[in-house]
């Protein structure tokens, strides 16, 4: 029997690099190993756009054909929607009993993103993020849990909760690890620390060569370069990042010929951007491969849904036996 794999996306817009380098890649490769599961985190995504329902289902669908782009194989992975499987807000009820509000608030990425959100005030579903997590992981009982850095406190968090509700009513969960992928946090094209979909500093899966070549065009450099012969600093800029996550390999040249002053931005974008294309290649014809049969990713969700519905069945009834609430 292989052990269990989950982690997921918030359906909150298109899938970008940040994603692929922090965890789609580790995904990719680990999907022969564990038997896979990966969630359309639609709850999740009501925790900032509860105002926007509406896009929900697109992005359930753009999201779907992001993993299948990179290479998800949905033949032995499960692909499925998070509200569809309600054990998870049953579970999320039990566990929500003894972790407390403070233990919450003092989340490291439940603060930034607060803050970064003007939040004076936190949201009940948004501070409780971290336990409908664990919720996701010990639904259908996974061991291992491929995130970014950001998910690291929530991981944290989790093993607490589990170890804990083992204590106090039986060993139900084993508790999961993290697995980090080859860059745990990716910069924004804006220079921000994160690239993320809702702060629109993204270079998403599905652009086109073009978008890619405009977008690394207008990204951030090193603001105290101005001309060409300036002696750059590498590690202040966002362009560098990406040479030394998409080109490893020659990113010693790169930063000398930037510290010295030889290499100029616009030679050192083009540069990257073509990396990113060659990266990007596949993937848009993985993509348009499945674009032209119809109904595929919708099938592809329902099954992987009903699949995942089965799991969380039996994992509520040793749930409900730990708890003795196993009535009839
Ligand atoms: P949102 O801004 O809506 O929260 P997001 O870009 O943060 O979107 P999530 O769906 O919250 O994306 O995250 C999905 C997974 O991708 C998580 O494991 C997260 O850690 C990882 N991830 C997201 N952005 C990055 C990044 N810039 N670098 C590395 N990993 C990332
Ligand atoms: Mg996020």
């Amino acid at each position: 029997m292989k052990e269990r794999l989950l982690t997921g996306d918030r359906v909150t817009g298109k899938l970008h690099l940040g994603h692929y380098v922090g965890s789609l890649k580790n995904r990719v490769e680990l999907q022969d190993s564990y038997d896979s599961f990966f969630m359309l985190a639609d709850v999740h995504a009501l925790t900032t756009h509860y105002k926007q329902p509406e896009t929900l289902k697109a992005h359930v669908n753009q999201v779907t054909l992001d993993y299948l782009s990179v290479g998800i194989d949905p033949e032995q992975s499960t692909i499925f929607i998070q509200s569809l499987i309600p054990e998870i807000a049953e579970l999320t009820a039990y566990f929500s009993m003894f972790v407390t509000v403070n233990s919450l608030k003092h989340n490291p990425t439940i603060k930034a993103e607060a803050s970064e959100k003007g939040y004076s005030d936190l949201y009940y579903g948004f501070l409780g993020y971290p336990i409908s997590q664990t919720a996701d992981i010990a639904f259908c009982k996974a061991t291992v849990v491929p995130v970014g850095e950001d998910q690291l406190p929530h991981m944290e968090q989790s093993r607490k909760i589990m170890r804990r509700f083992n204590q106090l009513y039986a060993p139900v969960f084993n508790e999961p690890k993290a697995i980090v992928g080859d860059c745990a946090r990716l910069i924004g094209l804006d220079g921000d620390s994160k690239m993320s979909k809702s702060k629109g500093n993204t270079i998403d899966l599905d652009s086109t060569k073009q978008e890619v070549y405009d977008q690394i065009k207008k990204a951030k450099t090193d603001p105290a370069r101005i001309r060409r012969s300036d002696p750059g600093h590498p590690d202040i800029c966002p362009i560098y990042t990406y040479h030394n996550v998409f080109r490893k390999e020659e990113s010693g040249s790169i930063y000398e010929g930037c510290q010295k002053g030889m290499l100029g931005c616009v030679e050192c974008k083009a540069m990257i951007a073509a990396s990113i294309n060659t990266l990007l290649e596949p993937m848009h014809e993985r993509r348009d491969t499945y674009l032209q049969r119809s109904n595929y990713t919708k099938e592809i969700v329902q099954a992987g849904t009903e699949r995942a519905q089965l799991i969380a069945k039996e994992t509520m009834e040793e749930v409900r036996e730990a708890l003795m609430i196993n009535y009839f």
